[in-house]
């Protein structure tokens, strides 16, 4: 990368880290993904309950292979086997978890994190239940605002996840979402009826914390997800 441009994007991370830290995050860097590993072994404590979102930043990070080797319990929530109700069992298994891992769809420089949720299982553990809380996001994912967040998903996040899972929706076909544009009146919501079949159905939002470094996002200085 152009030494200028890596110097720009670093100061924009070095923003963002500062701006989370005031808003009651704990926030770690680190250059690589393969340091990630390292540094959520001197993070995790030996028998913790360990539960983890549906996430390519999760799996391309080698942490679910991690904890799934350690000495922890890992709440594994994927299995083609699992019933609906197994499925669910999982998730709220989750929410009791020492540690959950997840990643985010946006974090802006202002130390906001945007997640979009198609059932909400990721969403309802970041805001309360499970002890301690990592978000893993690549420098990709930084954002100047909310506005660029949301834009982030509409026009890559979720399209990218809904060929992923192999959903029949417009942006499958089009790459983009079927309401790309968006004002300050209508900035997350889709028009009733326009994506029955979608994954974007909650939009959250999180800002300052009132429980200090409950949640821990780790920023890495590669491209790690989307
Ligand atoms: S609302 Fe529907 S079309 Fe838009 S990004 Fe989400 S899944 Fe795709």
């Amino acid at each position: 990368m152009d030494v200028n441009k890596a110097k720009t994007i670093r100061l924009q991370i070095k923003r963002t880290m500062e701006n989370l830290e005031k808003n009651n995050y704990g926030v770690s860097y680190v250059n690589l993904i393969s340091d990630l590993v390292p540094l959520f072994s001197s993070l995790i404590e030996k028998g913790s309950v360990v539960g983890a979102s549906g996430s390519v930043s999760l799996s391309e990070s080698g942490l679910i292979d991690f904890v799934k080797n350690y000495d922890c319990t890992f709440i594994e929530r994927y299995s083609p086997l699992y019933t609906k109700e197994e499925l669910h069992e999982k998730n709220m298994q989750h929410l009791s978890s020492d540690i959950y891992l997840a990643s985010a769809n946006a974090i802006t420089q202002r130390g906001e994190i945007y997640c979009v949720d198609g059932s909400n299982n990721r969403l309802a553990a970041l805001l309360y239940g499970p002890k301690k809380v990592y978000i893993i996001v690549g420098q990709n994912k930084i954002v100047n605002n909310l506005k660029e967040a949301v834009n982030r998903v509409k026009q890559l996040a979720a399209p990218a996840n809904a060929i992923r899972l192999d959903r029949d929706t417009y942006c499958v076909k089009h790459g983009h979402c079927v309401a790309p544009l968006f004002d300050d009146k209508h900035l997350m919501s889709i028009p009733v009826g326009a994506c029955e079949k979608g994954i974007c159905s909650s939009f959250l939002v999180l800002g300052r914390q009132s429980i200090k470094e409950r949640i821990h996002v780790i920023i890495v200085g590669e491209e790690l997800g989307y």
